[in-house]
């Protein structure tokens, strides 16, 4: 006959060892059981918390979302699962108790689970595990993610759209107005005499202009549907649905008086000295293949002929008036 061996672990020892909040209720919600974990993490003693009702063992308020689950796992006998994405912190339990630091709730998981007591008595097991680096790394990834959005669509040098995001912008806000049947302007502007800015004034001076001249444009802009992105080196556009013709050629016009009043030297800029910029404008309702883009670039390419420090505003439609400010 083989013989029965002593277990070789105190079972307690091994409880308390846990790197998991145990804790045992029973029908009437008093704990029987509390492991050092969560002795630890609630700063209360065991002596402190047994044969005590749970929610007034803590000092602070469990949640009650938790003593809800507690009540129905004790009533119906089903196990109950809080989710961490809803739940995060339902009992008062913190990571840190230094002297200098600030205590951290921790974020928790918990499960309840219905056991019986060998005295046949309806009781409760709850477990906590913390789930604080699991959820801090969710957080920062999420956080990541958003910042490399931003910088996938976002210029480096100017803060506004990039040319990524414009011309993805571009081609969905076309299709809208050829559906809805709503005009479309386009803006294409460009900095005047700018080789020799950079030539005079140096690159670096020159990545300032741009940024202002970027900051400027965007100023103009009010509605959440408008938007201004770099072009290109030292050309911007912006897109700007549902403006008629007349008060589309005023906007370009707004839009170089910006930068005109801001009133940056340029000595090798003739006759003005001071850093301007030529606007081209296309307003319509694109259908078909019409490209509202290539339009706006002739307007612009028009009004560099004229002698630049201009808006040309071009319709889409021939028929339409030709308006030049
Ligand atoms: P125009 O009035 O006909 O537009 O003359 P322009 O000199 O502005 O035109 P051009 O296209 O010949 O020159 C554009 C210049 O813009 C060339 C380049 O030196 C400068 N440029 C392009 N990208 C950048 C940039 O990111 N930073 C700086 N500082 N300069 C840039
Ligand atoms: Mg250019
Ligand atoms: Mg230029």
């Amino acid at each position: 006959m083989s013989e029965i061996t002593a277990k070789p672990f105190d079972m307690n020892d091994i409880f308390n060892t846990l790197n998991l909040g145990v804790c045992v209720v029973n029908a009437n919600g008093k704990v029987l059981l509390w492991n050092d974990w969560i002795a630890k993490h609630s700063h209360i003693k065991e002596a402190d918390a047994l044969n005590r009702p749970l929610d007034q063992v803590f000092p602070e308020p469990v949640s009650p979302a938790f003593l809800s689950a507690l009540k129905n796992t004790l009533t119906y006998r089903l196990p109950v699962v809080l989710s961490t994405a809803l739940h995060r912190t339902p009992l008062p339990l913190y990571n840190v108790f230094g002297t200098d630091q600030q205590p951290d709730r921790m974020y928790q998981s918990i499960t309840i689970t219905p056991i019986q007591s060998q005295l046949d008595e309806s009781c409760c097991l709850i477990q906590v595990t913390d789930s604080s680096t699991s959820i801090k790394r969710e957080k920062m990834l999420r956080s990541h993610s958003e910042i490399l959005k931003k910088e996938a669509t976002t210029d480096g040098l100017t803060d506004i759209c990039n040319r990524r995001f414009f011309d993805a912008h571009y081609e969905m806000t076309v299709a809208d107005a050829k559906r809805q049947k709503h005009p479309l302007s386009i803006f294409m502007v460009d900095i005047d005499f700018f080789k020799s800015y950079n030539d005079y004034y140096g690159h670096i001076a020159g990545d300032d202009v741009i940024k202002q001249v970027a900051a400027a444009l965007k100023s103009q802009l009010s509605r959440a549907t408008d938007i201004v992105a770099r072009y290109g080196g030292e050309e911007f556009v912006l897109v700007m649905p549902h403006l008629p013709q007349e008060i589309a050629c005023q906007f370009a016009e707004k839009l170089r008086s910006a930068v005109f009043n801001l009133a940056i030297p340029h000595i090798k800029s003739q006759p003005l000295k001071q850093v301007t910029i030529s606007v081209g404008a296309c307003t319509g309702i694109p259908e078909n293949d019409d490209n509202l883009l290539n339009k706006a670039d002739t307007a612009l390419y028009q009004a560099k002929l004229k002698g630049r420090n201009q808006c040309i505003s071009l319709p889409l439609c021939e028929t339409e008036e030709y308006l030049e400010q």
